[in-house]
């Protein structure tokens, strides 16, 4: 069952993925070495409380913190720990939030300080495949043409693709169909509806595309345990453009990026 949201829906999720997209803004602010991925955790959980929402994975299905940070070769679903982040380290921050009874879902993956050119060029490359993919959001299209774009994207640079990881529907729950692969071909998959909310996901890998769970339940990495890069925006699909609901620009003003288009 896919819910299609009314305009009023949508600009109450924009609420709920602005106080997201805000989150990860201030932990952009305190993403250096020596600070624990728990640390981030509170600062997350704080934030999230003091505007009135209500962390999105906290007690999900079990799930103990209000983030998932999933460091280096952990691909998504990390559980936040007392361990400090070092110097090269790059690590995925997901963070959701429930406002007016609507979820946010965005993802960003941080630099810890002085990160290998490889690895900057991996984050920079998965960054730009969602937005490849964004451009395929809209009335009419695919879905097969979401992941296609993902997919074309990071493959001819060389990157892999997790398949066993999926974005999805969101809205009144965290996570609603349809299921949003990363990969695809071009005008397969359902047709994209006005109104339909998707939370766009790619999770790309330097290595090969291949992952285990670790035996905490929870966390994906690799099994190559080579590095992988995750982002993730909420848009809504419209009739002529994705409207991206989540936002980059509070993080990108911390770490002095151009900001998202
Ligand atoms: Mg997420
Ligand atoms: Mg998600």
């Amino acid at each position: 069952m896919i819910y299609l949201k009314t305009d009023e829906e949508i600009e109450l999720m924009r609420e709920s993925n602005l106080l997201v997209a805000k989150t990860l803004g201030e932990l952009a602010r305190h993403i250096t070495p020596g600070i624990s991925t728990l640390e981030l955790d509170k600062i997350a959980e704080s934030f999230i409380r003091d505007h009135k929402g209500i962390p999105g994975f906290l007690n999900y299905q079990g799930f103990p913190n209000t983030l998932c940070t999933s460091v280096n070769e952990q691909v998504v679903h990390g559980i936040p720990n007392k361990n400090p982040l070092k110097e090269g380290d790059v690590v995925s921050v997901d963070c959701g939030a429930l406002l007016n009874g609507f979820y946010g879902d965005s993802a960003y993956t941080f630099c810890v300080g002085d990160v290998s050119a490889d690895v900057k060029e991996l984050l920079n490359a998965t960054k730009e495949s969602l937005y490849k993919g964004i451009e395929q959001a809209v009335d009419g299209s695919r879905l097969g043409n979401i992941g296609y774009a993902i997919q074309e994207y990071t493959e001819s640079r060389g990157y892999s693709v997790v398949r066993e990881m999926v974005g999805h529907g969101i809205g009144k729950q965290l996570h609603e169909s349809p299921e949003v692969p990363n990969y695809g071909r071009r005008g397969n998959g359902m047709k994209l509806k006005d109104g339909m909310v998707i939370a766009i996901e790619p999770m790309i890998n330097l290595g090969k595309r291949n992952i285990v769970q670790e035996r905490d339940g929870w966390t994906i990495r690799t099994t190559d345990k080579k590095v992988s890069a995750h982002f993730e925006h909420t848009v809504a699909i419209r009739k002529e453009k994705a409207d991206i609901l989540s936002s980059f620009k509070f993080v990108e003003e911390v770490l002095n990026l151009q900001s998202e288009k």
